[in-house]
């Protein structure tokens, strides 16, 4: 037998374990839920490596996780005859943290501790919420086949201590020391209550010792029997009619980790040709690590019950990746790997069908006629379903008829309305679906491009998802509509109607005011000078040439770093405008290209761009000022 040894428990460690014994005491029977989860995570992985190698078992093949509790030692014990721990992997799981998501779940703290302590088994650490209740942790455990155990123990300040010992039974047993006021957790009532409420549908007996009255000492007495607390059952194998909400709830927050209960789910058999059963569920609320490309998401995978992977990401495309559950094939072998995921036709089908029955379970919810559901969930989850349209061509009108977005039609209230809503509001002679992406909701909703639209009663989508310049790259049409940027120089549409309307005497006279104009700018600030009918409250406009990027287009790459070519914008004047009119009426060269200068800018201001001049452009605005004043 080796000596003790003193290790020093790596900084993230010490912070998150200050976290758990200071601030984390709102769910402090969460405790339970994260070791027992643990442990029926180690007893999958017996299992599934016992099917290649059956001595792993040890003989002993009935899988289970047994809780005991000692009043006098004041201990709650947790254990499993799973897989077990080596020394290094002792060292490696428990005592550093082996993902980068821990610093994040510090940053991400808000003080809340209900919330916070939610936050424990999404971020994987469960391991260390031990330290809410306990004030010394021992873990003894023996790797399946190997015949060295290890004894860790901490008292969750600063270092823990190793030592070899041996053991029995193969697995892990965890030993808490509760702390002087946790007094509640040795109770047997008190215990089963934590372990029914989380871990009913935990896959694995999870046993309790019996007890029985002794009528000398007039108390329960603990037998050697043991008897199983929890269902057990593979809740995803039941019949839909056996199974309430409750059950779906609490399995819900046992694979997921949420303490809120999920926005849906979503359960279906499948025989024929393929079989398998799927789970899925629809969370109500977004994960904080949604955009986080090192997260790992997707659902668990199950072969004939047997715990094969978490985290299939295969099974469910990127934008689809905050729904939860459970696959469970007949058809698929034990030993499949994530690469045999990639490829694989069963794979292929069942993702196929399982993508399927999400969306159509969201178009549902998006046509019920309380709708508030889809409202939430649209406000959770729309950004990244927006990634689908481009990610899942076979899905993409499914996709678009899921999308929802601000509109003209009532800009107070944002990405409500949907694609069908606008076509049916639209006239015959309407031609488009007309958009507008721009940096803000407010930005969208207060462009002079507007004006035109507003007046003649044509309904515009107001975007402003950072998401949506690509969005509507991808979406060319809905319902044989084509999608088209009001601030595309491209509408010509609503151009040749107005010119139809013009005499020569005025068409002259706006030739002379652009040539004007086009003048004093020169051709390095434009690339053309127009009138337009667009406008009726404001004086000017830029609109990009066809086959142009759009203005918010280069603001998003340059905010990414990437070099833009050059891009001169058309400016568009409003002939009615009284600024307009004057310039019209100026013949001195300089005060001439003072106002086009102006103008222009001003027109670059309401979209959003940063002007190269800011300061010579205020000065211009200052002595234009003056001169009124
Ligand atoms: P997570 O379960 O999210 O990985 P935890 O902090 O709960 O994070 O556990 C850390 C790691 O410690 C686990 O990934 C596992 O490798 C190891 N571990 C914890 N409990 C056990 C156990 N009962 N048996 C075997 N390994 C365990
Ligand atoms: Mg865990």
């Amino acid at each position: 037998m080796s000596a003790t040894e003193t290790h020093e428990f790596q900084t993230e460690v010490n912070q998150l374990l200050k976290l758990m014994i200071h601030a984390l005491y709102s769910n402090k029977e969460i405790f339970l839920r994260e070791l027992i989860s643990n442990a029926s995570d180690a007893l999958d992985k017996l299992r599934f490596a016992a099917v290649s190698d059956d001595s792993l078992n040890e003989g002993d093949e009935k899988l289970a996780i047994t809780i005991g509790f000692d009043k006098e030692a004041r201990t709650v014990t947790i254990s499993d005859n799973g897989i077990g721990m080596t020394r290094d992997e002792v060292i490696a799981n428990i005592g550093t943290i082996a993902n980068s998501g821990t610093k994040k779940f510090l940053e991400s703290m808000t003080g809340d501790q209900a919330k916070d302590s939610n936050l424990i088994g999404q971020f994987g650490v469960g391991f260390y919420s031990s330290f809410i209740v306990a004030d010394e942790v021992t873990l003894e455990t023996r790797k399946a086949g190997t015949s060295e155990g290890t004894r860790w123990t901490s008292k969750g300040e600063g270092e823990y201590t190793l030592e070899e010992v041996s053991k029995d039974d193969k697995g892990t047993s965890i030993t808490l020391h509760l702390k002087e006021d946790m007094d509640e957790f040795l109770d047997r009532f008190r215990l089963k209550n934590i372990i029914t409420t989380y871990s009913d549908h935990i896959n694995f007996p999870i046993q309790m010792k019996k007890t029985e009255w002794d009528e000398e000492a007039k108390e329960d007495k603990e037998l050697d029997e043991l008897e199983q607390v929890n269902k057990a059952t593979a809740i995803w194998t039941q019949p839909k009619s056996e199974l309430s909400d409750e059950d779906y709830k609490n399995f819900y927050q046992t694979i997921s980790h949420d303490f809120q209960e999920p926005a849906a789910h979503i359960h279906n058999k499948v025989e024929g040709t393929l079989e398998y059963t799927s789970l899925l569920y629809l969370p109500k609320k977004a994960p904080f690590d949604l955009y986080d490309r090192d997260r790992r998401y997707g659902l668990k995978l199950y072969v004939k019950r047997v715990f094969i992977m978490d985290d299939a990401e295969h099974l469910m495309p990127t934008y689809l990746r905050f729904v939860r559950g459970v696959i469970d094939s007949a058809d698929l072998p034990l030993n499949v790997s994530r690469e045999i995921l990639q490829s694989n036709k069963v794979v292929d089908k069942i993702r196929a069908a399982s993508v399927k029955r999400v969306l159509d379970h969201l178009g549902k919810m998006a046509k019920a006629d309380d709708s508030d559901e889809y409202h939430n969930f649209w406000d959770e989850f729309g950004q990244v379903l927006k990634e689908g349209l481009v990610e899942d061509f076979a899905n993409k009108d499914k996709i678009a008829k899921l999308l929802r977005f601000s509109t003209t039609h009532d800009d107070k209230v944002e990405q409500r309305i949907a694609l069908q809503d606008y076509v049916d509001r639209m006239s015959e002679d309407q031609e488009a679906i007309y958009y507008i992406v721009a940096d803000t909701h407010a930005a969208a909703k207060g462009s002079p491009h507007l004006e035109m639209f507003r007046k003649k009663g044509i309904e515009v989508l107001l975007l402003s998802d950072r998401i949506d310049e690509w969005l509507v790259s991808h979406l060319n049409e809905f319902e044989g509509k084509q999608l088209k940027s009001i601030t595309s120089a491209d509408l010509k549409e609503f151009d040749e109607e107005a010119e139809k309307e013009l005499s020569e005497e005025d068409k002259k006279q706006r030739e002379a005011l652009t040539e004007k104009v086009k003048k004093a700018l020169g051709e390095e600030l434009v690339q053309d000078v127009k009138v337009t009918h667009r406008l009726t409250d404001s004086p000017a406009c830029v609109v990009n040439a066809e086959g142009e990027m759009s203005a918010h287009m280069i603001r998003m790459m340059e905010q990414m770093g990437q070099e833009v070519p050059k891009q001169k914008p058309v400016l568009e004047l409003n002939p009615d405008h009284a600024l307009v009119k004057k310039l019209e009426a100026m013949d001195n060269d300089d005060t001439v290209k003072e106002w086009s200068l102006f103008l222009l800018e001003q027109a670059q201001l309401a979209e959003g761009h940063q002007l190269e001049e800011p300061a010579a452009f205020i000065k211009r605005m200052n002595s234009l000022l003056a001169n009124v004043a």
